[in-house]
Protein backbone atom coordinates (compact mmCIF):
# COMPACT_ATOMS: atom_id res chain seq x y z
CA UNK A 1 0.00 0.00 0.00
CA UNK A 2 1.21 3.33 -0.68
CA UNK A 3 0.18 6.95 0.69
CA UNK A 4 -1.34 5.52 3.61
CA UNK A 5 -3.44 7.85 5.74
CA UNK A 6 -5.16 7.73 8.73
CA UNK A 7 -8.66 8.18 7.36
CA UNK A 8 -10.37 8.02 10.84
CA UNK A 9 -10.81 6.50 13.85
CA UNK A 10 -13.18 3.71 14.64
CA UNK A 11 -15.88 4.61 17.24
CA UNK A 12 -17.57 1.23 19.38
CA UNK A 13 -20.23 3.27 21.03
CA UNK A 14 -23.15 2.36 19.04
CA UNK A 15 -24.84 -0.75 18.38
CA UNK A 16 -22.11 -0.99 15.50
CA UNK A 17 -18.46 0.04 14.62
CA UNK A 18 -18.61 3.56 13.06
CA UNK A 19 -16.20 5.82 11.78
CA UNK A 20 -15.45 9.11 12.92
CA UNK A 21 -13.56 10.51 9.75
CA UNK A 22 -10.95 13.28 11.03
CA UNK A 23 -10.76 16.60 9.68
CA UNK A 24 -7.51 17.00 8.20
CA UNK A 25 -5.60 14.22 6.52
CA UNK A 26 -2.64 12.66 9.07
CA UNK A 27 0.15 10.31 7.55
CA UNK A 28 -0.43 6.95 8.83
CA UNK A 29 3.07 7.23 10.60
CA UNK A 30 4.76 4.67 13.07
CA UNK A 31 4.24 6.89 16.07
CA UNK A 32 0.85 7.38 15.01
CA UNK A 33 -0.54 3.74 14.61
CA UNK A 34 1.58 2.88 17.68
CA UNK A 35 -1.39 4.08 19.83
CA UNK A 36 -3.75 1.92 18.86
CA UNK A 37 -1.24 -0.53 21.21
CA UNK A 38 -2.06 -3.56 22.66
CA UNK A 39 -5.19 -3.77 19.87
CA UNK A 40 -4.65 -4.18 16.06
CA UNK A 41 -4.37 -0.95 14.11
CA UNK A 42 -7.50 -1.95 12.30
CA UNK A 43 -9.51 -2.21 15.24
CA UNK A 44 -8.92 1.42 16.12
CA UNK A 45 -7.97 3.41 12.83
CA UNK A 46 -9.67 3.09 9.49
CA UNK A 47 -7.00 3.66 6.96
CA UNK A 48 -6.89 4.73 3.04
CA UNK A 49 -3.71 4.30 0.68
CA UNK A 50 -3.65 4.56 -2.89
CA UNK A 51 -5.27 2.35 -5.42
CA UNK A 52 -3.24 -0.47 -6.83
CA UNK A 53 -6.14 -1.59 -9.35
CA UNK A 54 -4.23 -4.39 -11.00
CA UNK A 55 -2.46 -5.32 -7.65
CA UNK A 56 -5.66 -5.24 -5.87
CA UNK A 57 -8.38 -8.31 -6.10
CA UNK A 58 -11.41 -5.92 -6.11
CA UNK A 59 -10.33 -4.23 -9.40
CA UNK A 60 -11.64 -5.75 -12.18
CA UNK A 61 -9.88 -3.85 -14.93
CA UNK A 62 -12.37 -1.02 -14.83
CA UNK A 63 -14.06 -0.68 -11.85
CA UNK A 64 -13.42 -1.32 -8.22
CA UNK A 65 -15.80 -4.16 -7.05
CA UNK A 66 -15.34 -3.67 -3.28
CA UNK A 67 -16.80 -0.18 -4.04
CA UNK A 68 -20.04 -1.95 -6.34
CA UNK A 69 -20.77 -3.87 -3.13
CA UNK A 70 -20.83 -1.35 -1.01
CA UNK A 71 -22.84 0.65 -2.70
CA UNK A 72 -25.52 -1.99 -3.91
CA UNK A 73 -25.82 -4.35 -0.52
CA UNK A 74 -25.37 -2.17 2.26
CA UNK A 75 -27.39 -0.12 3.83
CA UNK A 76 -27.47 3.59 4.08
CA UNK A 77 -26.04 4.49 7.90
CA UNK A 78 -25.83 8.73 7.79
CA UNK A 79 -28.53 10.78 6.70
CA UNK A 80 -26.15 13.05 4.81
CA UNK A 81 -22.55 12.82 3.85
CA UNK A 82 -19.85 12.53 6.12
CA UNK A 83 -17.35 15.13 6.41
CA UNK A 84 -14.47 13.44 5.45
CA UNK A 85 -10.92 15.18 3.72
CA UNK A 86 -10.36 12.86 1.15
CA UNK A 87 -13.63 12.83 -0.69
CA UNK A 88 -12.13 14.96 -4.21
CA UNK A 89 -9.82 11.89 -4.40
CA UNK A 90 -11.55 9.03 -3.34
CA UNK A 91 -11.81 6.07 -5.75
CA UNK A 92 -15.53 4.88 -4.00
CA UNK A 93 -16.66 8.31 -3.94
CA UNK A 94 -15.99 8.71 -7.79
CA UNK A 95 -17.10 5.90 -8.81
CA UNK A 96 -20.36 5.30 -7.08
CA UNK A 97 -20.67 8.85 -5.78
CA UNK A 98 -23.28 9.66 -2.52
CA UNK A 99 -23.95 6.05 -2.75
CA UNK A 100 -20.46 4.80 -1.27
CA UNK A 101 -20.49 7.72 1.64
CA UNK A 102 -23.98 7.29 2.84
CA UNK A 103 -22.34 3.62 3.83
CA UNK A 104 -18.69 4.01 4.00
CA UNK A 105 -18.85 4.83 8.27
CA UNK A 106 -19.92 1.45 8.53
CA UNK A 107 -16.73 -0.30 6.90
CA UNK A 108 -14.08 -1.38 9.44
CA UNK A 109 -11.11 -3.00 7.92
CA UNK A 110 -10.76 -5.25 10.93
CA UNK A 111 -13.94 -6.38 12.30
CA UNK A 112 -14.24 -9.63 14.22
CA UNK A 113 -17.77 -9.11 14.79
CA UNK A 114 -18.25 -9.04 10.70
CA UNK A 115 -21.71 -10.19 10.44
CA UNK A 116 -22.42 -12.78 6.88
CA UNK A 117 -23.60 -9.82 4.51
CA UNK A 118 -20.27 -7.04 5.67
CA UNK A 119 -17.97 -10.60 5.08
CA UNK A 120 -20.04 -11.11 1.85
CA UNK A 121 -19.21 -6.91 0.99
CA UNK A 122 -15.38 -7.64 1.60
CA UNK A 123 -15.32 -10.46 -0.65
CA UNK A 124 -13.81 -12.39 2.81
CA UNK A 125 -13.48 -15.84 1.64
CA UNK A 126 -15.20 -18.67 4.08
CA UNK A 127 -12.10 -20.96 5.14
CA UNK A 128 -12.07 -23.67 2.10
CA UNK A 129 -13.46 -20.99 -0.22
CA UNK A 130 -12.06 -19.01 -2.65
CA UNK A 131 -13.10 -14.99 -2.72
CA UNK A 132 -15.25 -13.82 -5.62
CA UNK A 133 -12.85 -13.59 -8.58
CA UNK A 134 -10.37 -15.32 -6.94
CA UNK A 135 -9.00 -18.90 -9.32
CA UNK A 136 -8.35 -21.14 -6.80
CA UNK A 137 -5.53 -23.80 -7.52
CA UNK A 138 -6.24 -27.67 -7.55
CA UNK A 139 -6.06 -29.24 -4.07
CA UNK A 140 -6.36 -28.65 -0.81
CA UNK A 141 -2.77 -27.07 -0.39
CA UNK A 142 -3.52 -24.66 -3.01
CA UNK A 143 -6.82 -23.72 -1.75
CA UNK A 144 -5.20 -22.79 1.75
CA UNK A 145 -3.15 -20.45 -0.14
CA UNK A 146 -5.09 -18.81 -1.68
CA UNK A 147 -7.62 -18.38 0.95
CA UNK A 148 -4.15 -17.21 3.15
CA UNK A 149 -3.08 -14.79 0.22
CA UNK A 150 -6.37 -13.07 -0.08
CA UNK A 151 -7.24 -12.47 3.53
CA UNK A 152 -4.07 -10.71 2.92
CA UNK A 153 -5.09 -8.65 0.43
CA UNK A 154 -8.64 -7.92 1.80
CA UNK A 155 -6.67 -6.74 4.66
CA UNK A 156 -4.24 -4.52 2.88
CA UNK A 157 -7.03 -2.94 0.43
CA UNK A 158 -10.02 -2.79 2.19
CA UNK A 159 -10.06 1.15 2.51
CA UNK A 160 -10.96 3.66 0.03
CA UNK A 161 -7.95 4.39 -2.67
CA UNK A 162 -6.58 7.65 -3.74
CA UNK A 163 -4.07 9.17 -5.65
CA UNK A 164 -2.80 8.75 -8.98
CA UNK A 165 -6.17 6.71 -10.23
CA UNK A 166 -8.13 9.54 -9.38
CA UNK A 167 -6.21 11.63 -12.04
CA UNK A 168 -6.84 9.23 -14.46
CA UNK A 169 -10.72 9.51 -13.54
CA UNK A 170 -11.03 12.96 -13.44
CA UNK A 171 -9.43 13.11 -16.65
CA UNK A 172 -12.34 10.82 -18.28
CA UNK A 173 -11.96 7.53 -17.30
CA UNK A 174 -14.65 5.26 -17.41
CA UNK A 175 -15.21 5.54 -13.37
CA UNK A 176 -15.40 9.01 -13.44
CA UNK A 177 -18.66 10.72 -12.00
S1 LIG B 1 -16.63 6.87 0.22
FE1 LIG B 1 -14.68 8.01 0.16
S2 LIG B 1 -15.27 10.18 0.11
FE2 LIG B 1 -17.07 9.00 0.79
S3 LIG B 1 -16.95 9.08 3.05
FE3 LIG B 1 -15.95 7.16 2.37
S4 LIG B 1 -13.78 7.68 2.18
FE4 LIG B 1 -14.91 9.62 2.26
Amino acid sequence: MGDVQVLGVVSRDGAAPRVAYLDQPMAATPEILELAAPVAVSEIFRLSARCEESKCMHFDGTRCQLAVRIASLLPEVVDALPACNIRPDCRWFRQEGRAACMRCPQIVTGNAEADDLLQRVSGMPKPGEAPPGWSAGPGAEHAARDHAAATQLISTSNGPCQGETQTKLRAGGSLGK
